[in-house]
This record gives C-alpha cells, sequence and structure tokens, in this order.
C-alpha cells in the first residue's frame, strides 16, 4: 500500500523502532516541508501504537482490521484527537481542552494521542500551556506537533521533544517512484520530479494536473517563441498569462526550467542533463543563437519576478515587465518593441 510517506525512510526507522521496542516517547515534533506525508504519518503511527494486533505490522503494511485501527480510520477513536487551527491560530481553549483530556486515562487503546496539526499556529499562551504538561506528562500521553516551521516553537518546548524530521528526495529517487507507481515513461517521471523539487505531494500533484501541457507550451513560447511579436501580441501574450490565476506559479517554474536548460546547452554541448529531455533538439537549436549571457539574464529575471508576485506586487506590471523585457533579451529577428525605442 502506498502512502504518502514511505518515501520517508528516516521517520519510518525511528517510529518503527520506537513501536517495535516499546519506547514511545511522550512528545514528537513531525517537521519538514510541505506535502512529505508528516499528518498522514502521524495518524499512522497514533493507529499503531493504539493497534489491537500487531502495532508495528500496522505502522508498516498501513492497514489492520482490528476494531481500534477501524475506529482510527474512520475518526471516531476516543483516545486519539486530531487539533487544527480554528481560523489563524491555535487558540488557548483549543489546548486547554486538550490538556484536560490528556491527563483522563485512555478510554479504549493504550495511549491518549493528541496530535496537533500546524503546531507553529500556536499563540504564546499555548505555547507556553503546552510546555506544562510537557515538563509533567501524563503516563499515557502521546503528543505529535506536526509543522513545516518548527524554528517558530519556543526551544523550551522543542528541547522536550523527539524530532521526526521529513524530507524532500533526491530528483533521480523521486522520478523512480513517479515510474513505479504512475507507470510513467523515464523522461516524463524526470521532468514533473524536478518541477515538484523532490517533493513527494508536490510532484504528486503535477503528476494529476491536466493543464500541464498547455502550460508548457505556454512556458515555451514566453522562452523562444517571442521573436517576430510586434506590442499587441506581446501585450495579448500577457493577458494569457494573467489570466492564469493558480497555474501562473507553475508555469513560472516551467520557464525557469527552460532557461536552465539553454544555460547548460550554451554553455557546452556536451553530455548536458536536461530537465526537458523531451525537447533536446529544439532547444539545442535555439541556445545556438543567443549569448550564454543573455540566457543568465532572462533567468534571473524570471526568478525575480517569481519572486515578487510572492510578495503581491501588481501582477499586470510584473508580467509586462517580464514579457517585454524578456522579448529585447532574447527575440533575435531584429524587430524591436515599442519599449526599447
Ligand atoms: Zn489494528
Amino acid at each position: 500500500m502506498t502512502r504518502p510517506w514511505s518515501s520517508q525512510l528516516m521517520a519510518a526507522a525511528i517510529l518503527g523502532g520506537a513501536l517495535q521496542s516499546g519506547r514511545v516517547a511522550h512528545a514528537y515534533i513531525f517537521c519538514g516541508p510541505k506535502g512529505t506525508g508528516k499528518l498522514a504519518c502521524a495518524l499512522d503511527f497514533a493507529a499503531a501504537l493504539n493497534c489491537q494486533r500487531d502495532g508495528f505490522e500496522r505502522f508498516q503494511q498501513g492497514v489492520c482490521e482490528c476494531d481500534s485501527c477501524r475506529r482510527t480510520q474512520a475518526v471516531v477513536h476516543p483516545d486519539i484527537r486530531l487539533l487544527q487551527p480554528a481560523g489563524a491560530k491555535i487558540k488557548i481553549d483549543q489546548i486547554r481542552y486538550l490538556i484536560k483530556e490528556l491527563w483522563q486515562r485512555p478510554f479504549a487503546g493504550k495511549y491518549k494521542i493528541h496530535i496537533l496539526d500546524q503546531a507553529d499556529r500556536c499563540n504564546v499562551e499555548s505555547a507556553n500551556s503546552i510546555l506544562k504538561i510537557l515538563e509533567d506528562p501524563p503516563g499515557q500521553a502521546v503528543i505529535i506537533l506536526v509543522t513545516d516551521k518548527p524554528s517558530t516553537l519556543p526551544a523550551t518546548v522543542r528541547s522536550r521533544c523527539q524530532f521526526v524530521r521529513f524530507v524532500n528526495l533526491p530528483i533521480e529517487e523521486q522520478g523512480r517512484r513517479l515510474q513505479s507507481k504512475y507507470g510513467l515513461a523515464a523522461d516524463r517521471a524526470k521532468l514533473i520530479a524536478t518541477l515538484g523539487e523532490g517533493n513527494p505531494g508536490r510532484s504528486e500533484e503535477l503528476v494529476a494536473n491536466a493543464q500541464l501541457d498547455r502550460y508548457r507550451k505556454l512556458a515555451q513560447t514566453v522562452v523562444t517563441g517571442l521573436g517576430g511579436r510586434n506590442d499587441w501580441e506581446l501585450f495579448a501574450l500577457v493577458k494569457e498569462l494573467e489570466m492564469e490565476k493558480d497555474g501562473l506559479r507553475d508555469i513560472l517554474h516551467l520557464v525557469c526550467a527552460l532557461l536552465r536548460d539553454l544555460v547548460c546547452l550554451s554553455a557546452t554541448d556536451q553530455g548536458v542533463d536536461l530537465i526537458n529531455c523531451d525537447k533536446e533538439r529544439e532547444l539545442a537549436l535555439a541556445a545556438r543563437g543567443i549569448p550564454l549571457g543573455k540566457w543568465y539574464q532572462a533567468f534571473s529575471l524570471v526568478q525575480e519576478v517569481e519572486a515578487d508576485l510572492e510578495r503581491n506586487i501588481n501582477k499586470r506590471l510584473l508580467l509586462e515587465g517580464l514579457v517585454f523585457n524578456l522579448h529585447t533579451l532574447l527575440a533575435t529577428d531584429g524587430t524591436s518593441s515599442a519599449f526599447d525605442r
């Protein structure tokens, strides 16, 4: 059975070891980038801790039909609580309720397990209450703090928890996983693993994204298709990009991936390991016409725009700047836009 955290070998070893030896910590911090399966793993670990058969096997296999595991699956286990922020913050009332419950004996299972998702959203008051229970934890209590920003938790809380780290994978490994899980061709798996930066969740989102090929076409237009376009056509392209609300981030990422390949191809023609390996011929041809320095400039231009978009600077203006500057920089047929004159 494939689970979102199945590639997290270190986390699996730490938690599997705890289940097998029975040496379970009172408090864990599951930390790492979004999309690495932290919360799913916390729920699997909680199920395994209270499994009525073999908890270690439940954790390894991901399935068990015992009464306790079925209740966990249905999110109705009386001893396993998942607490998520109510609004922007985890409220002190939520924490007080959690602490009161943790002091009660387990109702049906061996452990009383409370999982705090996005634990970094605790305010100071909530964090102090958590600290109190970590200083003197009740016997069967296990608290799992799940976060992608562990450094924002107070040091006093962090020092009382065992860290379980979740990581992005090397591109090759993520690519192999996509190949075996989705039956993708090697080129496609590598492209998606690279675009997803080795993040399992992000890569799987890209596999499921039906727009990916359209986004690639658009990205290619931005990089190699600006030559010969007049200002109105460039404005039309800006508008087209602006309409891509959620997809814009992906498109710019694809633009960067193309420019990265063009930088490599322009620097050397021998043994380049391309991200867009299915477009090798077209890219080699494009790389020939333009000096390396310009590809570099284009690359940093796009990265600046990506960063500015994150800061919510006017999207239309940023995209206009991007398209017209790239046109000036990369269009090779001698036509210039009104912006250069
Ligand atoms: Zn079970």
